[in-house]
């Protein structure tokens, strides 16, 4: 009797064990396609036959609710088969994870109950779980949709003192909300939030951006008079582009899409765009961490002796990707190392400033050019004056022109767009920065060589000593000079266009770069002869923490 009973309960827990198996197996399935009603089915099922639910189980389908909002047909019932599941799981005393309370978090805000929301990431720590970014959006996004603005400035301040950075949506969000309240000190304070967490703004947020100051408020808010030299102050003291003093002037404000010319002017108002760079600390720490990353992987005597050698000869103020150039569009059958682009290169280079370049490149590379007596005089010629440097057999030349390119604080002639994982060490936002102000691109058209220079003026939201503004907006731009800008203005501003164009000149901190656009514009002069991204006489050291 007991033996039999025995085999009765193993062949149960035999069945409930395939049963389980089978769920998790079809459940995955339906996870995999997305199929919300397909899953909820299973659950149904599986309830009716005891089946032990884990927290994973419960968390695809609360993903699987979440992510079926978007569907009008089946939103309502994915908000109430979600709120059912997740208070099965706490009346089973299984413990949400951040993932659940994303889920439910977001089933909530798209009830329109987003107190609930901010609750479930409140409750957080009661669970020892940290929330991150994407668990509070779904409580700042929709308090801001509602208009309850000190809400979402609530939801903002828990996130900031949790250590969650925002980025541009959560701003942009937060920017709206104000605007829409009518709470001008908010919308100034987010618009420099923005500016600090991006460089080009999206569509979206431009859009935002414009219906503020398209709003009878806007024109409303600002001081008459300030202390201009305090303004100055404060700029210089930013490293440019940004005083943070509040608003300035008074009276309506002209938005209008515009350009930024060659010389980093403003084709609407005229007004001068400046360089906020990064600081000769930031160079100084880059430059180390790149020669600490390359004695790992190089072998450490060749890059020693590398360092040594350009510690002797710092004077350039280029640096040349040799094997980038010269293969720049060789890809055609009788395609192979043109020495007459790089040729193009130095001399343009020379050209515009009296310099020599410096050309890197790898033994192997030379030597295979040096087959060719028709290139040996150049070579010669290039190696007795200085202009080229070759990496050891066995190195990657990607370290040494990087490396010398920052230490030296020089240009940078590459199409390598550097998105190697390699350069993500260095943190991205530093380094786009870094390769927005020193790389140089080029291209050559029916063997016209075009060097493209960096701006003469830095890609973020500037807000300038008078008051205007001038957003960038995200976008692909081969040429900068095609990106659109917001230009905001009081019209006030406009009449003195000219005014404010000398003044700013005095302003201006750093256009290291100015000269080479000038150039490129054909229009060499004695002054463009000062080809250099080396920074001798620099002033005060931008601000950290800027794009
Ligand atoms: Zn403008």
């Amino acid at each position: 009797m007991e033996n039999s009973n025995q085999t009765n309960q193993s062949k149960k827990r035999k069945k409930t064990l395939n049963l389980e198996g089978q769920f998790m197996y079809d459940l995955g399935t339906c996870s995999k396609s997305n199929d919300l009603a397909g899953a909820l089915s299973l659950y149904e099922k599986a309830i009716s036959q005891n089946l032990r639910l884990n927290h994973n189980h419960l968390n695809t389908l609360l993903y699987l609710c979440s992510n079926s909002l978007h569907d009008l047909a089946s939103k309502d019932s994915a908000i109430e088969k979600g709120f059912g599941i997740y208070e099965r799981m706490i009346a089973n005393n299984i413990n949400p994870t951040e993932a659940t309370i994303t889920a439910v978090a977001r089933l909530a805000a798209a009830n329109g109950d987003g107190d609930f929301a901010f609750e479930l990431v409140k409750s957080m720590g009661k669970y020892k779980i940290v929330p991150r970014l994407r668990t509070f959006d779904p409580a700042l996004f929709a308090f801001c949709e509602k208009l309850e603005a000190e809400k979402a400035y609530e939801v903002e301040e828990l996130m900031v003192s949790m250590g969650i950075h925002l980025e541009e949506p959560e701003f942009a969000v937060l920017l709206k909300v104000s605007s829409e309240v009518g709470r001008e000190d908010k919308v100034y304070l987010y618009l420099h939030k923005v500016r600090n967490c991006t460089r080009c703004v999206s569509l979206v947020t431009g859009e935002i951006i414009e219906s503020w100051f398209n709003k009878g408020l806007a024109s409303e808010v600002g001081v008459s008079e300030w202390d201009e030299n305090g303004i100055k102050d404060a700029m210089l003291k930013n490293g440019g582009g940004w005083h943070g003093q509040g608003w300035l002037g008074k009276g309506k404000w002209v938005v209008s899409k515009s350009n930024i010319n060659l010389e980093g002017c403003c084709c609407s108002c005229g007004e001068r765009l400046v360089c906020v760079d990064i600081d000769r600390a930031e160079t100084e720490k880059f430059a180390e961490s790149v020669a600490s990353l390359a004695t790992k992987r190089e072998a450490k005597s060749d890059f020693r002796v590398f360092q040594e050698w350009l510690d002797n000869h710092s004077g350039y103020e280029a640096i040349v990707d040799g094997a980038n150039v010269s293969l720049y569009q060789q890809n055609f059958a009788d395609g192979g190392f043109s020495i007459s682009q790089l040729e193009a290169v130095v001399k343009d280079l020379y050209d515009r400033s009296g310099k020599w370049p410096l050309v890197i490149m790898h033994n192997k590379r030379v030597s295979s050019l040096m087959d060719n007596p028709s290139n040996l005089k150049i070579l010669e010629d290039w190696k007795n004056q200085g202009t080229l440097y070759t990496t050891p057999n066995g190195s990657n030349d990607d370290w040494y022109w990087l490396y010398a390119a920052v230490k030296l604080k020089c240009l940078l002639v590459t199409n390598d767009e550097m998105r190697d994982h390699i350069f993500e060490l260095f943190g991205s936002n530093f380094f786009l920065k870094w390769k927005e102000r020193h790389r140089v691109r080029f291209t050559f058209l029916k063997n016209n060589l075009r060097l493209l220079m960096p701006p003469s003026y830095s890609l973020v939201i500037q807000e300038s000593e008078k008051g205007s503004w001038h957003v960038p907006i995200d976008g692909e731009c081969n040429d900068e000079l095609l990106r659109t800008w917001l230009c905001i203005t009081r019209p006030r501003l406009h009449d003195y266009s000219s005014e404010v164009l000398k003044s700013s000149h005095s302003l201006v901190l750093d256009r290291p770069f100015s000269n080479h656009m000038s150039t490129m514009n054909g229009s060499h002069n004695n002054e463009s002869k000062a080809l250099s991204g080396k920074r001798k006489s620099r002033s005060p050291s931008p601000s950290k923490g800027h794009p």
